[in-house]
């Protein structure tokens, strides 16, 4: 797939250049990783104008749809009173997915500005070009504008995780390993039924044959006691139970 397919040089629009709108993205990307979410940020800037913002939210929402290009789109939409958003250009920190992709076409964006290519759900250029599809509405895209801080941000967050979550598993086997000494500890060991043998530890119970299901010649002295019966018992039972 042609990255630069489609996208437009990075000039200056609404009177930042579109690097200076990135890193007010990327502020807001800086929110979601504050909250635990993967950091995306996306504004919505017409007539020089902020008049939407958003951040990832999907963790904390539960809803698949609270990526931040959507509540960017709906700040914009609640902000103008309109679901219409021509004259209007959306900077997002990561290439949109196929869903935040058509949402941007169906709002009638004009022009969309984002940071790091998103190899493994891009929308726009890198898994599929949703924007290049003929559709009665065109979208103006410009990719990799501060991609190297944009992607930064995304890989700084998942170590942190991957730390984090580490740090938690071990924490969890010392504590594992807590209780299984505090258990050792308890004065007295259970009553044991009547008639049984306490279990060495380490040692597992050997379970003894209730009836022997070889051959009538079986020698083995558990065997013995068996042999009343002969070949014929050993028949009859044999049936569902092999
Ligand atoms: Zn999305």
């Amino acid at each position: 797939m042609n990255h630069q397919a489609n996208h437009s040089n990075d000039q200056a629009g609404d009177g930042l250049a579109h690097k200076d709108w990135m890193r007010q993205a990327l502020e807001l990307a800086q929110k979601a990783a504050d909250l635990d979410e993967t950091p995306i940020g996306a504004l919505i800037v017409k007539d020089g104008q902020v008049i939407g913002k958003g951040y990832n939210l999907r963790e904390k929402e539960q809803d698949v749809t609270m990526h931040a290009e959507i509540i960017a789109l709906r700040d914009a939409s609640r902000q103008t009173g309109s679901w219409r958003l021509e004259g209007c250009t959306l900077y997002v920190t990561l290439e949109p997915c196929i869903m935040c992709a058509g949402a941007l076409i169906q709002a009638r964006l004009d022009q969309l500005v984002f940071g790091a290519y998103d190899p493994k759900a891009g929308a726009a250029g890198s898994i599929t070009d949703i924007f290049s599809i003929r559709q009665n509405h065109q979208v103006q895209v410009t990719g990799g504008v501060e991609s190297a801080l944009c992607s930064q941000m995304i890989r700084r967050f998942f170590i942190d995780l991957r730390k984090k979550k580490k740090a938690a598993g071990s924490r969890s086997v010392r504590r594992q390993q807590a209780i299984r000494e505090t258990e050792a500890k308890q004065p007295g060991e259970k009553p044991i039924a009547k008639g049984k043998q306490p279990i060495a530890k380490g040692k597992q119970p050997i379970a003894l044959p209730v009836k022997c299901l070889s051959s009538p010649i079986c020698r083995k002295p558990a065997c013995d006691s068996q042999k009343k019966g002969g070949a014929g018992d050993l028949q009859q039972n044999s049936g569902d139970k092999r």
